[in-house]
């Protein structure tokens, strides 16, 4: 069973893990001391006062690529080029490319050797989900369900599709056998699933991840899903750098066209073009799963812009509403202990969400931005088309 960094979700947040990478390129964590790190990434590198934050946080820089330790500095990774530039690289590409690149054992972990027999623990995880969709077996799947189907299947996460057919069951062994996992493992293991539910076409509630994907796109993304292998490096801190190197090769390069998000969506949803990043932010909106589950928590049909009650207007009709995700464009959903959480969402009506996408378009072109900076830039540009909004608020 594979080891995580377990009790530090909102560190392995997407958003977090960009500021943490802009402190890596321009800082030496390895020397970093709370203050500057909290000025910085605004996240509180809690330890007791006798640890550096080295001491308490490497091992999740180290496994999501960011960093590892060579002549006895923190020596940023190829992986944290690209994540601190905004617009560079997507919630989605980065979380598929760390599930085809982690495994069991970890490089980011001391029980790692160059020769021993790799387990991508990830990359099955997300095969098996994937499968489910593709052969009609349901969209909706339980953690414990996926930890046993990996510790009884025995796959290294490498076989194909057909392989992954032959496993599949209809009874509970494989929930049954998660559950019997010893259970400090058992909560590093889901806690990992928990930060790759970042991925826009999954979402997570009450220890179940769920697919939203027709069978069509399971199928396909599940084809183009890799392990990174190739020879490993002689010690950890250099495959850490070897397996970084290795992001947004040709290899691992896959398209993300998931139904509703074809670029003319984009363009519908109000932006004027429709990169990568807009993409992301609109695949998260049009999830039909995650939607239904806000407004069973936040039963409203009142827009957040102009106030419109769009059940009182259009009085034939539960709501016409859109959800809108106040995070930057290329970010995922964001997952806490509990779940996904729908903070980031806010409600609003059709024409106001088409008139925030325009207001974007010309913030970032004006700013010369591909996306924000960061969670409070996006949500302040939000506040700021709020305040420009000059219709009539009833
Ligand atoms: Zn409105
Ligand atoms: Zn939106």
């Amino acid at each position: 069973m594979w080891h995580w960094d377990q009790g530090r979700l909102a560190y392995f947040q997407f958003d977090a893990l960009r500021q943490i990478a802009g402190f890596v390129k321009a800082n030496d964590f390895k020397t970093a001391n709370r203050a500057q790190l909290l000025a910085e990434t605004g996240l509180t590198f809690q330890a007791p006062p006798t640890h550096s934050p080295w001491r308490n946080y490497s091992r999740i820089l180290k496994i999501c690529l960011l960093v590892s330790e060579i002549n006895g500095v923190a020596q940023p990774t190829p992986v944290a080029d690209v994540l601190s530039q905004a617009g560079v690289v997507t919630c989605d590409e980065y979380l598929h490319f760390l599930v085809s690149a982690f495994t069991e054992p970890s490089p980011a972990l001391k029980d790692w050797r160059p020769d021993a027999n790799f387990r991508y623990s990830l990359l099955f995880s997300l095969k098996y989900l994937l499968t489910k969709v593709a052969i009609g077996q349901g969209s909706i799947t339980s953690l414990d369900e996926i930890i046993g189907a990996y510790k009884m299947s025995g796959f290294d996460g490498s076989e194909d599709d057909e392989e992954f057919i032959s496993i599949m069951r209809t009874d509970s062994s494989y929930k049954n056998s998660g559950r019997s996992v010893p259970s400090e493992l058992r909560r590093q293991a889901l806690e990992s699933l928990k930060v790759i539910s970042q991925i826009s076409y999954l979402h997570i509630r009450s220890g179940e991840i769920i697919v939203t994907l027709n069978r069509e796109d399971a199928l396909n993304i599940f084809k183009d899903l890799f392990e990174i292998s190739g020879p490993r490096a002689n010690d950890r801190e250099a495959e850490i750098q070897r397996l970084a190197s290795l992001f947004r090769d040709g290899s691992t390069n896959i398209t993300f066209d998931y139904p509703n998000t074809i670029v003319e969506e984009v363009v519908e949803s109000g932006f004027r073009e429709g990169s990568k990043v807009k993409k992301t932010h609109v695949t998260i909106e049009r999830n039909t799963r995650l939607r239904k589950e806000f407004f069973l928590v936040h039963p409203t049909a009142t827009c957040d812009v102009c106030s419109l009650d769009t059940a009182k207007t259009y009085p034939w009709t539960e709501r016409i509403v859109d959800l809108h995700h106040l995070l930057p464009l290329s970010s995922g959903t964001r997952v806490e202990a509990t779940g996904t959480t729908f903070d980031d969402l806010v409600p609003v009506c059709p024409n106001c969400h088409r008139a925030i996408h325009r207001f974007y378009d010309v913030w970032l072109d004006r700013n010369n931005k591909k996306d924000f900076k960061d969670t409070r830039e996006a949500r302040a540009v939000y506040q700021e088309m709020k305040h420009e909004f000059s219709g009539l608020i009833i």
